[in-house]
């Protein structure tokens, strides 16, 4: 037996971190008592690493966690050559980490380590996917917690594959669950919605998200919009398909109006002059344009669908009779 068959599972924690000078000290320490606790839940030989992401921070962040790379075994940083975005940051993490259950959590202590044994356990029990959820945001402002449940809302009544609402990058993924988003190609990643659209049986575990430990939000108003932006066109394709039902339908209303303006018109005779034609021309040519956006639109999703080059399916696992003794 070699030394790593002999070692028990491996947590992997990622943290993306951008400009986080204040958390990184305040970060390693919090999650230290933690992980010590984490790695008696894993059982016999269990281990952790910390994979952090620099995602092209130009504060001391990086200087910052070399300077403690020596303290532990299995802490290792990544850095990207520049800001890619919290998600972009997520991916290379989720690539570099090595563990059997991967755990990408927030520098900013709004991700209590605290509930890691509980969601190793719920993993223990077959969990592949178990998602943290925040039972509780009041350390979000009002405005911040409605603009979310909308966007859950949204979301939700579009894409095929629902997310659940107040879960964010923090869960546990099992190492067949990792392997499927490191294999997803596509260039603009919306995590929550690949979260979710990977399938596996999911657990959830409740916690009480605490405001920011230092530092400040990276996240601006417009940001947050155009994310869920990203998120609904990401995810699905049906404000595309819309217009082929909208402009049926207006097509099908000018159409009937058209007729019973011309019927009108030969049995009434003319009262002003040129109405008829105009009114009849311009609801035909709308009519036109709305259907022929409809049919753009669905070619338009096509396209985006396959540029995705998402996997057909997930396979989770095969099952078979034993081989029969003859
Ligand atoms: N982050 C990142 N790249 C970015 C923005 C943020 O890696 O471009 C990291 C940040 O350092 C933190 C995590 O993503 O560890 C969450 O960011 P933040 O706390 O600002 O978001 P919020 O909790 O307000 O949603
Ligand atoms: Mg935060």
């Amino acid at each position: 037996m070699d030394a790593t068959s002999t070692a028990g599972p491996l947590l992997s924690i990622v943290v993306p971190v951008f400009n986080e000078e204040d958390s990184i000290d305040l970060f390693l320490d919090a999650i230290a008592g933690p992980l010590k606790e984490a790695h008696v839940a894993l059982g016999p030989g269990g281990r952790s690493e910390i994979v952090f992401v620099d995602d092209g921070s130009f504060d001391a962040t990086a200087s910052k966690i070399i300077a403690r790379l020596r303290e532990r075994p299995g802490l290792r940083l990544v850095r990207l050559s520049r800001n890619f975005g919290k998600d972009a940051a997520l991916a290379a993490g989720l690539a570099h980490a090595k563990g059997d259950a991967v755990v990408p959590m927030d520098v900013d202590l709004q991700d209590p380590p605290e509930i890691l044994p509980a969601m190793i356990a719920a993993w223990q029990r077959g969990a592949k996917v178990v998602n943290a959820v925040r039972a509780d945001r009041s350390s979000d402002t009002a405005l911040k917690r409605a603009s979310a449940r909308l966007f859950y809302k949204a979301f939700n009544r579009l894409s095929t594959y629902p997310i659940a609402a107040d879960v964010g990058d923090y869960r546990l993924l099992d190492r067949v669950a990792v392997d499927v988003l490191n294999r997803l190609p596509e260039r603009i990643r919306f995590m929550k919605g690949l979260f979710s659209w990977i399938g596996f049986r999911q657990e959830t575990v409740a916690y009480k998200r605490p405001p920011r430990a230092a530092g400040t939000t990276k996240w601006k108003f417009w940001s947050l919009w155009n994310f869920a932006l990203d998120g609904i066109t990401g995810s699905t394709t049906l404000p595309l398909r819309l217009w082929t039902y909208l402009g049926g339908t207006i097509a099908l209303a000018a159409l009937l109006f058209a007729l019973f303006i011309v019927g009108q018109t030969l049995v009434l005779g003319v009262d002003t002059p040129g109405y008829a034609s105009l009114i009849v021309v311009t609801l035909v040519m709308g009519a036109l344009n709305l259907v022929a956006l409809g049919l753009l639109g669905e070619y338009v999703g096509r396209i985006a669908i396959e540029v995705r080059q998402r996997p057909l399916y997930v396979v989770e696992e095969v099952l078979e009779a034993p081989e029969q003794p003859s």
